[in-house]
């Protein structure tokens, strides 16, 4: 099986790759741009295998699209390629546009050009998955769940960018019988995470005796899914999911964003006793615009029709998470040093 990966150095991309290099032993081209979220050490466990190259390079270049598909002759596309932090794109909205939208755009005409060139059995083998977010779905009252009926309602320049790219796909399936299926996840957490978002920025700034910022009152519900939890759901949906099907991706694990803060500073207070106690260094701060109050996702046509089954619990991902950052500083250290470690887009302690 030759599996092109796109956005695979990044967090889940990494996490994706090793699970089709290492575990399901496929022949897999990652592609990356190499943005200040892609980085090379997080694919350190699969350097060297002969059943893995790299290729820098921008989704949005057409000719380098164009000679990768040509040159590789994928089997399957599985695109994670994004712009991914939301504060970011609120500050700064044009590089999500231009990848999540126009680099699917270009991926998608790439892929088109290639299905067309492959001969009958190799057409029923082809496969594009393209990886969305459950923010597409907007935000979710006290109840209820987002199934894949859900209607779209995105409420930032980054679920916005991401629901167009999605109904891109769609569109691609219908316009052009190109197979493609989507998948549609919650909030993702583990390993290789990148130390902006909540969970690896809470973990770090805590270690080191920062504060810990959390928006509003820190109220917000999201549903947490462990990143190998989710790479094994990529893997399941492109090799059983129907064409031109969504299936939502979720770990049934709602939290509230203070108690996911809570619960990092007592697993650290208990690891390293010497700071304890770490949940004096929360501060308040003044809300995002447009923050979603909660997000959860109904997993059930994932579960039923493709037998997947979330491995991790919050708890036992929380831990193995924590775990793994106290472990291997050689991963996070140069990125804490090249990054200041605040939110994008936190304005100063409101409270
Ligand atoms: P990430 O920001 O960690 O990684 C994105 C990767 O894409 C990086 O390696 C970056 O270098 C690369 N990239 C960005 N622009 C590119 C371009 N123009 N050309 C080629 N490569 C480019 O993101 P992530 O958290 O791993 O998310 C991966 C995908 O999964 C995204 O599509 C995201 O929307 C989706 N998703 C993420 C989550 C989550 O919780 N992180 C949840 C659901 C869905």
């Amino acid at each position: 099986m030759r599996v092109i990966v796109t956005g695979g150095a990044g967090f889940i991309g990494s996490a994706l790759v090793r699970h089709l290099v290492l575990e399901k032993g496929y022949d897999v081209l990652t592609i990356d741009k190499l943005t200040y979220a892609g980085n090379l050490a997080s694919l350190t466990t699969v350097e060297g295998k002969t059943n893995h190259r790299f290729l820098k390079a921008d989704i949005c270049d057409r000719q380098a699209m164009n000679g990768a598909f040509s040159s590789f002759r994928p089997d399957r596309v599985m695109h994670l390629a994004a712009e991914s932090h939301v504060d970011r794109s609120i500050t700064g909205a044009e590089d999500f546009i231009q990848t999540n939208v126009m680099g699917t755009f270009t991926l998608l005409e790439a892929a088109r050009a290639h299905y067309g060139t492959l001969d009958e059995a190799s057409r029923q083998r082809f496969r594009f998955l393209h990886v969305s977010t459950d923010e597409v779905y907007g935000s979710l009252g006290d109840e209820g769940l987002f199934t894949e009926q859900t209607p779209y309602d995105p409420s930032s320049p980054y679920s916005a960018s991401k629901a167009a790219s999605d109904h891109l796909a769609k569109a691609w399936a219908r316009t052009y019988g190109l197979p493609v299926v989507v998948s549609n996840c919650s909030n993702n957490y583990g390993p290789y995470h990148f130390p902006e978002k909540l969970i690896p920025l809470t973990i770090l700034n805590a270690l080191e005796g920062k504060s810990l910022p959390v928006y509003g009152k820190g109220e917000n519900v999201r549903d947490w899914l462990y990143v190998e939890d989710h790479a094994r759901a990529l893997d399941l949906i492109i090799e059983r999911g129907r064409i031109g099907e969504t299936y939502n991706v979720g770990g049934r694990n709602e939290r509230k964003n203070i108690d996911v803060v809570r619960r990092i500073c007592a697993l650290l207070d208990h690891r390293r006793p010497e700071a304890a106690p770490r949940e004096g260094l929360i501060r308040f701060v003044t809300d995002r615009p447009g923050h979603d109050a909660r997000y959860a996702i109904d997993a059930t046509k994932l579960e039923t029709e493709l037998g997947w089954k979330a491995r991790e619990t919050f708890e036992t991902g929380i831990e193995r998470t924590v775990d793994w950052y106290l472990d291997n500083q050689w991963w996070w250290s140069p990125l804490r040093q090249s990054y200041a470690g605040e939110r994008l887009g936190m304005l100063p302690t409101a409270t």
